[in-house]
């Protein structure tokens, strides 16, 4: 049974079962777009995720996976049906007080990256902490400490391009990271990366994960899904599955069984080096 009161701040507080971090119930979102004609985007979702848990959604396009991670994220909000986020009801919050509540408690993982093309690893880490309004010797000393946890430490001052698509998707992790969120939500951020960036990134999230962070993905990809500890399993806006991940993929011991990265043979670093002389 939930409690309601009020916090200092008039935010209506839930408190709701011990160590729930997501808490759905009867949820729905109806996609007006007008003459009568609606998107039942997703149709009475009940879905209790603790906290420290690594779940995965999966389910055909269309079936309201990005919809529900919006929701999630305090992106947008339900047509109807309640969402409790470690504590708080934010079904009924308005938009600032959404938007605080997205601040503090959550990372975003986007399948592009968008990492800003003009600023370093570093910079881009750091934007969001400048926004929070901590001073610069502490963001720079926290923005470091992301990047060093993704495995970045020797590329802070590289530019998205002076990086791979796994390293910029890392540096995308650490800025996610460096607001200390208690949930990532990452809507497919493996989608650009060839198989062992993929791999990387994902070990990524299960060393975070081991670390205590609440890790929700979205992914249409049955092996990346299986990082996850528990998949759920959409289907035209209902949840159709909710298992158990029995048989884990752990990152770190498939990227240990993957075959190494040869360098370029010197004959084509060669003529690479001959094309871009000759573009420059
Ligand atoms: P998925 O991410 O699984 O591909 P979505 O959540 O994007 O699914 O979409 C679920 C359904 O809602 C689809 O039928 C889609 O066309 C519809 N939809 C998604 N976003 C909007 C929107 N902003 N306006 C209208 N319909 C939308
Ligand atoms: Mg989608």
């Amino acid at each position: 049974m939930a409690v309601h009161a009020r916090d200092r701040r008039h935010t209506l507080i839930v408190r709701s079962v011990d160590g729930m971090m997501i808490e759905i119930k009867g949820l729905s979102k109806v996609y007006d777009m007008g003459r009568s004609n609606a998107v039942r985007a997703l149709r009475g979702i009940d879905l209790f995720v603790g906290a420290g848990e690594f779940i995965g959604i999966m389910g055909p396009s269309g079936s309201g996976k990005s919809t529900l991670m919006n929701i999630i994220g305090c992106l947008d909000r339900p047509t109807s049906g309640s969402y409790t986020l470690d504590g708080s009801l934010v079904s009924s919050l308005d938009d600032d007080e959404l938007a605080a509540i997205r601040n503090k408690k959550i990372g975003f993982v986007f399948q592009t990256f968008n990492l800003l093309p003009r600023l370093n690893a570093l910079q881009n880490v750091e934007l969001p902490l400048i926004y929070r309004g901590q001073p610069q010797a502490k963001r720079r000393a926290t923005a470091l400490e992301a990047l060093d946890r993704v495995g970045l430490a020797d590329r802070v001052h590289h530019r998205p391009t002076e990086l791979s698509g796994g390293q910029q998707q890392r540096a995308a992790i650490a800025r996610a990271i460096s607001g200390s969120p208690a949930i990532i939500l990452a809507d497919e951020p493996t989608g650009n990366l060839d198989s062992r960036s993929g791999e990387e990134v994902m070990q990524v999230f299960q060393d975070l994960n081991n670390g205590g962070i609440t890790v929700v993905l979205v992914t249409h990809d049955e092996n990346i899904g299986r990082h996850s500890k528990r998949l759920i399993r959409l289907w035209d806006g209902i949840i159709k599955a909710d298992e158990v991940v029995t048989d884990r993929a752990i990152a770190a011991s498939v990227l240990e069984r993957m075959p190494p990265v040869l360098p370029a043979p010197v004959a084509l670093q060669s003529t690479l080096g001959a094309q871009s002389m000759y573009v420059s």
